[in-house]
């Protein structure tokens, strides 16, 4: 995954930025249903933060994280087709409440910020594979391991420089963070479409409470982050002795991978809403939302902000 603070400033960059922001239309659904836009930017990774405190502990005593076997489901057995089959709600009407779902709106946002998860995924991953592949082989650490550290350092050196200071350990990162996964869950006409959805792209959904974990998990983690212990996660010294190995290389610089992701959100965003709105097929989604082939190292069990 790539960090959830970078899925959350994607989504409102592509959105409602001021270098090449979406459509009028799909500002204006992300507008009326913001937070289910932002839960819909963090849905596939909500298994990576069950027991939330457990993996902070042993983040900061620099044990490996354990894996999560729900979350690797959800980024390579389909998250595409769980956007598909989402969307596929919205346009026939099965999401509106009507037919007894949540809303074909609601449902189009969760969509549209699911839709823009993916995007971030794809552009970021392979870089940060590649550098974990070199840093891996020359600590003798694992790859996941690594991944965790530079998705981490990549995220809070480019918070910091976004918006002007950090923000982890700030009482206000909780906000920029939290989303109400939880109330979604508990949703029954949610959930219901949510868990079909599940089951049709993944061939399984967790159980009820199990998510309702995963969400309650995400919650702590805003609020851990948002805390004086946040400060733990990256101090001053080590984004700065972080930044010429981690952040910009020789032939690489994340600013770049995140206007990149910027864009490529702002197409998925677009395709989604299109195709959810019936104003194109399928063939056109697939052409502009491909579907993903999992990842070389795959999504590792760890969160980081
Ligand atoms: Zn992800």
């Amino acid at each position: 995954m790539a960090t959830e603070a970078v899925h959350m400033t994607a989504l409102h960059e592509s959105v409602h930025g001021a270098v090449e922001p979406v459509a009028g239309e799909v500002t204006s659904v992300v507008r009326r249903h913001r937070s289910l836009a932002r839960f819909g930017a963090v849905l596939v990774d909500l298994a990576y933060f069950e027991r939330f405190p457990i993996a902070f502990a042993r983040y900061v005593a620099g044990a490996p994280q354990a894996r999560s076997a729900w979350g690797d489901t959800f980024h390579e057995k389909g998250p595409t087709q769980l956007l598909e089959a989402l969307l596929r709600r919205v346009r026939d009407g099965r999401a509106s409440a009507q037919a007894g779902g949540p809303g074909r709106e609601q449902v189009l946002a969760v969509c549209l910020g699911l839709a823009s998860h993916l995007a971030v995924d794809v552009v970021s991953h392979p870089l940060v594979h590649r550098i974990a592949h070199v840093r891996s082989h020359a600590l003798g650490t694992s790859e996941a391991q690594e991944h965790q550290v530079i998705e981490k350092f990549q995220s809070a050196i480019f918070h910091e420089r976004y918006h002007g200071r950090d923000l982890l350990g700030r009482s206000i990162y909780f906000d920029y963070l939290d989303v109400p996964a939880l109330e979604m869950i508990n949703d029954d006409r949610f959930w219901r479409l949510l868990s079909e959805c599940m089951r049709e792209s993944l061939g399984r959904a967790p159980m009820r409470d199990e998510m309702r974990a995963w969400a309650r998990g995400y919650r702590q983690y805003a609020r851990i982050v948002s805390s004086p212990m946040g400060r733990l996660v990256a101090t001053s010294r080590a984004k700065e002795e972080a930044f010429d190995v981690l952040y910009r290389g020789k032939d690489f610089n994340y600013d770049d991978v995140f206007d990149e992701a910027r864009s490529r959100s702002r197409a998925y965003v677009e395709a989604a809403y299109a195709y959810g709105h019936g104003d194109v097929d399928r063939d056109d989604l697939e052409a502009a939302i491909p579907r993903q082939t999992p990842d070389p190292v795959h999504e590792n069990g760890i969160w980081i902000p």
